[in-house]
């Protein structure tokens, strides 16, 4: 009798650790969902913004040792990761505020893998958002807070206007204001947003047809503004992840949409199981490491199935093949067919953001550096971060990036401790 009464106070006892331990979880993902997202050290941003606007002045008179361009999501895991080794960083950001490229993206764009595959290294779970999949916006409030965490010294309004070797010296950094900074190390970290591509077709500069690239638009709402009302006619340039995304927004918003490819469209999955296939991206990664397919190659990024593919194959969206010519007020495509429209949409992707490096041969092509182990090749003692294929496949994305900070700064850290 005492044996069973003794296992019943056992079973009761486990069931209230149980459900208490139910309770703290909750409590504890409320919490977190609860809580405002962005920021959570307001008067370390505040330092580090005074710090911003004080270090340009004092450190024209000092030799820094790395100076980073650009406070993006490149430029702050490398920012981090130096700081974390003990080297003297600072960054500079043109814009008002770090993630600027993700605050001017679409409204309503998304980032189109899971979170755990984005994060930053060294994220603190306080910082980590509750959603799988995030926002641009909500993506660029997590980089503020993630440069406040890690008390990043970033000099935000200060667009670098150019960078000059001084030999084994190290370089010059120029701002356009006039300011000078020397640093024994810059590592360039301006992304793709900056420029975009627009491919060069005949008469499109004296064409009335109106045209926007994807890097300037931000929603449906914005092309009601500019062709007065909708219902209209919409030409979207691109066959990449971005054109699908675009053509069911404007088809949904009421627009009579077509699309010109250069070559045949390839889908991927659809977003649901695009997301849940992600699960398993890190291990098919590691496995093409393993059999040397990591190498540094260009990523290509096709258009998602599902809502996309679908208006494709109905012919609610016609495909055209490239564009031949632009008409005063018509398109003519390479197949001798035309259309009129009231809007030529590019999604037509970017190149990488170097206006401040005219020094450097660029790829005609791809408008890459030419760069060896994340270094130019033409500049010694300046690197890049998150230029396509530059130590892999992933290098342009998130989880590549966060990956190549790391190496960056552990080899920028062994350099200066010599
Ligand atoms: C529309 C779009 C959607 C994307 N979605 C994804 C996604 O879902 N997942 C993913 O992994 N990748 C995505 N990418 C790729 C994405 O660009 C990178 O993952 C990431 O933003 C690159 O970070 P970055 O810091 O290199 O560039 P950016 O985020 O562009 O940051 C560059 C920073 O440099 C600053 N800068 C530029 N020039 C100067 C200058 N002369 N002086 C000072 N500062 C300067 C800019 O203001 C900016 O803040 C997307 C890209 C685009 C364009």
């Amino acid at each position: 009798m005492k044996r069973y009464l003794l296992d019943a106070w056992a079973v009761l006892a486990g069931l209230v650790i149980n459900c208490l331990g139910k309770l703290l979880l909750l409590w504890h993902l409320g919490a977190r969902t609860l809580a405002p997202p962005g920021p959570r050290h307001a008067s370390d941003r505040k330092e580090r913004e005074l710090c911003g606007a004080h270090y340009i002045q004092v450190f024209d008179r000092e030799k820094r040792q790395v100076v980073v361009v650009g406070a993006g999501p490149a430029g702050l895991a490398v920012g981090g990761q130096l700081r974390k080794r003990g080297v003297d960083v600072l960054l500079l950001e043109r814009g008002r505020s770090v993630g600027e490229s993700w605050l001017n993206m679409p409204n309503n764009l998304r980032l189109v893998t899971r979170w755990s595959l984005n994060e930053l290294p060294d994220t603190p779970d306080s910082l980590r958002p509750t959603e799988t999949v995030v926002s641009a916006f909500r993506f660029a409030r997590y980089l503020e807070a993630y440069a406040d965490y890690h008390r990043l010294p970033v000099a935000s309004g200060s667009t670098v206007s150019r960078v000059s070797s001084l030999g084994t010296d190290g370089l010059v950094v120029s701002l356009q204001t006039g300011e000078r900074i020397h640093a024994r190390e810059v590592v360039n970290a301006t992304g793709y947003f900056g420029s975009p591509f627009v491919p060069v077709f005949p008469g499109a500069l004296e064409t009335k047809i109106k045209q926007l690239h994807y890097g300037s638009y931000r929603s449906p709402a914005q092309i009601v503004e500019l062709l007065h009302g909708t219902g209209k006619r919409i030409l979207i340039v691109g066959k990449g992840l971005s054109a699908g995304q675009v053509m069911i927004e404007l088809d949904q918003a009421g627009n009579s949409v077509e699309l010109s490819a250069r070559g045949l469209l390839e889908f991927g999955p659809s977003p649901s199981l695009d997301l849940f296939l992600q699960r398993f991206l890190p291990v098919l990664e590691w496995w093409r490491g393993l059999l040397g397919q990591d190498c540094g190659c260009s990523a290509k990024i096709r258009m998602q199935g599902g809502k996309t593919k679908r208006l494709v194959t109905s012919g609610r969206v016609p495909v055209h093949p490239q564009i031949a010519r632009f008409e005063p007020d018509r398109v003519v495509f390479q197949n001798g067919s035309s259309g009129v429209y009231d809007l030529v949409l590019y999604c037509t992707g970017f190149r990488p953001h170097l206006a401040h490096l005219p020094g450097l041969t660029l790829d005609k092509e791809t408008g890459l550096p030419a760069i060896r182990r994340m270094e130019s090749r033409e500049m010694p003692h300046l690197h890049f971060i998150g230029l396509d294929g530059e130590r892999n496949f992933r290098s342009r994305f998130l989880r590549g990036i966060r990956e190549d900070a790391v190496s960056l700064a552990e080899r920028l850290a062994l350099r200066l401790s010599r």
